[in-house]
């Protein structure tokens, strides 16, 4: 039983991917910029270092106008540390659209919807699946 109780928990502990969080900093960022954008979506590309989302990469482009905001992958980087997107919903709702799921499948795989009102609260993670995966918020 001893033995059962602690393995058990040794292995449960560590249910991580390969991005398990976001700094808290970045998170109130996002909450930021969605709502400087809104009633207009805002997109980013999200930068992760040691497994935890660190920094908003801005892509030319995916600002301003009224339609569903599309990051443009040609203009995306090339760059390992570059795990996925972030965007806004101006709306209720943080659930990917069928566009989202295209983007979710072909660049990276850590991916957020932020929905108003933009706070702590309403955003959701998503893997390249579109599968909602959690992130824990970190303070530095
Ligand atoms: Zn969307």
């Amino acid at each position: 039983m001893g033995w059962f109780g602690f393995g058990r928990g040794k292995e449960k502990a560590p249910r991580r991917r390969r991005v398990w969080g976001i700094r808290r900093d970045v998170l109130h960022m996002v909450m930021e910029s969605a709502r400087a954008n809104h009633p207009n979506e805002f997109g980013a590309t999200l930068r992760a270092e040691k497994g935890v989302v660190s920094e908003l990469i801005l892509v030319p482009g995916t600002l301003g106008g009224d339609k569903h905001a599309i990051l443009p992958l040609g203009y995306l980087p090339v760059d390992s540390s570059i795990v996925g997107t972030v965007h806004s919903h101006p709306g209720p709702w943080a659930i990917p659209s069928d566009a989202d799921k295209q983007l979710f499948n072909a660049f990276g795989h850590t991916h957020i919807i932020i929905a108003e009102p933009y706070n702590e609260n309403t955003w959701i993670a998503y893997d390249q699946n579109a599968e909602e995966i959690e992130l824990d918020v970190v303070d530095e």
